[in-house]
This record gives structure tokens, sequence and C-alpha cells, in this order.
């Protein structure tokens, strides 16, 4: 698990056929029109930090983990989502605008790291 060479994993998401609007949060119907017509897609997990918070007091399957960083990260295919960050303990280890990668999944929450670049 190095940081420099944190390998890319997809997230899962949906896409209306209707409008596009794009979401990593699954939903029966679209929230923006409302159409029926969501396609299962995979985002690359490569995007810029949009803002994040340091949790120090966490649910008891992150206990381990704390601090963290929580983030919004703004995916370069153009959809928000969320995740954490193992091993960012303060607000001086996180900027916003940080290139992040997804690398993997713990339960429904994904993880990502700095890419560095
Ligand atoms: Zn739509």
């Amino acid at each position: 698990m190095q940081e420099g060479t944190a390998k890319q994993e997809d997230i899962e998401g949906v896409q209306c056929t209707e409008c596009g609007l794009m979401s990593t949060t699954y939903s029966v119907v679209c929230r923006r029109c409302l159409s029926g017509k969501l396609v299962k897609r995979k985002f690359d997990g490569r995007g810029r930090v949009r803002t994040f918070t340091i949790l120090n007091v966490p649910s008891e399957s992150f206990a381990a983990d704390a601090p963290y960083a929580y983030v919004i990260v703004d995916l370069h295919e153009g959809c928000g989502t969320s995740g954490w960050m193992p091993g960012i303990k303060s607000a001086v280890d996180l900027a916003i605008g940080d290139e992040v990668v997804c690398r993997g999944r713990r339960g429904d929450a994904a993880i990502f790291v700095k890419t560095g670049g």
C-alpha cells in the first residue's frame, strides 16, 4: 500500500439515459428528471477533493483508523462522490483541489489516496 503507486479502482454508479445525470448513489428514479431509465455504469476512480473534514469520532467499524479525512470528491468524469482517506490525520495533510484516486472499498465506503500529481 504505497502512496506513490496508487492503483485506480472503478466506482460503480448509475447514469440517466434521459438527462445524463450521473450518480454513485443507487436510486430507482433520476433525482433530476424523475426518469426511471437509469443504467448502471462505472466511473474511473480519479478526481479532485471538493471539500473534506477530519473525523475524530468515527463509527465503530472505523474506530482503529481515526482520525481520518472524510472527503467529497469531484470525479473527473463529472460526478461527485464521497469517501474516506486513511492516513490524513490533520487538515494540513490535504488541500481542496488535491488529486486523489479510489484505491478500494471498505463496505460501502470508497477509500481514496492522494496521487501526488
Ligand atoms: Zn434524468
